[in-house]
């Protein structure tokens, strides 16, 4: 998992911190509209030994017993791109951190999931806009980048959600317990 984790900081930010990745469960985690979420994470840089400590909790009823392995990875680089910004709270420039993702690590994210898995461009992109869908919809950057990925919102294969429902369900991609 530390390699894992190591390799999507190199491969997203070009950095290469000693990472300690702690995950753990929690039942209570929320968003900011006190909805309940998957994943949420804290960071902590540690500038005197030069360890970015990560714990990232898991919320278990929020996710689907048959969850496909992609649809947690993608989960997972998401947190960590979390992890990242919080820690480097300036490149925000007044972004809120999911408008900042949107904006510079989308093609990121997205490369690493068809690094590690065997998907289409639509797969891959599809779980890298997921996790950003909640607050972002209705933005104009949001509308944009559907465009450039080929997604619409209307409700058909075309809609940015479409493999990621399939993946966060399980219906397609590659089971945990196999
Ligand atoms: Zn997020």
């Amino acid at each position: 998992m530390q390699n894992i984790v190591t390799n999507i900081l190199q491969k997203t930010f070009n950095v290469s911190p000693k990472i300690h990745l702690t995950l753990a469960e929690s039942n209570y985690i929320v968003n900011l509209n006190g909805r309940p979420v998957a994943a949420q994470t804290q960071s902590q840089y540690d500038s005197s030994s030069g360890v970015l400590n990560i714990t990232t909790y898991i919320r278990i009823d929020q996710i689907d017993p048959a969850a496909s392995q992609e649809y947690k990875a993608s989960l997972l680089i998401h947190e960590i791109v979390h992890a990242y910004i919080f820690t480097h709270p300036e490149v925000l420039n007044g972004l809120t951190q999911h408008a900042y993702m949107l904006q510079n690590y989308i093609d990121g994210i997205l490369g690493l999931c068809k690094l590690s898995f065997p998907l289409t461009s639509q797969q891959a992109a599809s779980l890298a806009l997921g996790g950003l869908g909640d607050d972002m919809t209705g933005t104009q950057a949001f509308a944009d980048a559907l465009t450039k990925y080929g997604f619409t919102t209307d409700n058909n294969s075309n809609n940015y959600q479409f493999y990621l429902q399939q993946f966060q369900y399980g219906t397609i991609g590659i089971h945990c317990n196999d």
